[in-house]
């Protein structure tokens, strides 16, 4: 049985700086899972569809076969390096929107599963824990407030020149979480088997060593 720790938690909550460094440490694999929605809504507008349940079943049928290919790093859709493209905010409020269509959600799990190899996961994600990795033997939930969240996402997009405010970011992940939150099919919450964590005054390192130890425990 090949172990899989799942790390869920809202919109920049820091799941995969978390995700991916502890996959580092473990010498895991690592599924970023919002990828996949991010990259299906941009396959999906590229080929003209609205991201709504009009056209459910065809970006299901893309999202089945999705010519997607993690490189060093880089996202490639096609073959076409799409990583800064699906980092945008306006990427992330697009994978929200088709990531409520459950047709899409289902035509998802293969390719999720897949990431499961030795010697091990971290997948990160909203439903990793509750839906796609049910038995996995360690599930955590990551928190922070959403002042802390917007406070970071800030910090990240003007370090790269992109100018923003933080209320309005805010409003943004806010937005995002309710939607995540209360859609029927997988909504974003923790596990009934899963460890909370709160990372609002937490560096990443003590986050890192708080989800070690967990593990090693
Ligand atoms: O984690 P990230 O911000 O990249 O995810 C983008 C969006 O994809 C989320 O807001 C959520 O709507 C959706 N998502 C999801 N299930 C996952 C991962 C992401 O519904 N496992």
């Amino acid at each position: 049985q090949v172990p899989v720790v799942c790390v869920d938690g809202p919109t920049a909550s820091g799941k995969g700086t978390l995700a991916a460094e502890t996959a580092r440490r473990l010498g895991f694999h690592y599924l970023d899972s919002g990828a996949l929605y991010r990259l299906t809504a941009l396959a999906a507008l590229r080929q003209g569809f609205a991201l709504d349940l009009a056209h459910e079943q065809q970006i299901a049928a893309m999202a089945r076969v999705l010519p997607v290919r993690f490189e060093g790093g880089h996202v490639l859709l096609s073959g076409e390096d799409v990583s800064d493209a699906i980092r945008t905010e306006e990427a992330g409020m697009n994978a929200s929107r088709v990531s409520v269509l459950p047709a899409v959600r289902t035509a998802l799990v293969a390719l999720q599963h897949s990431f499961r190899r030795l010697p091990g996961l971290v997948a990160d994600g909203r439903d990793m824990g509750t839906v796609i990795f049910p038995g996995a033997p360690m599930k955590v939930f990551l928190t922070a407030s959403a002042a802390k969240r917007a406070e970071r996402r800030h910090k990240q997009l003007i370090s790269k020149g992109i100018p923003t405010t933080i209320d309005v970011l805010r409003a943004d992940l806010e937005a995002r979480d309710a939607r995540d939150s209360q859609r029927a099919v997988a909504p974003l919450k923790p596990a009934q088997d899963a460890l909370l964590l709160d990372n609002s005054e937490q560096s990443v390192e003590d986050s890192v060593a708080q989800v070690l130890g967990w593990w090693e425990a």
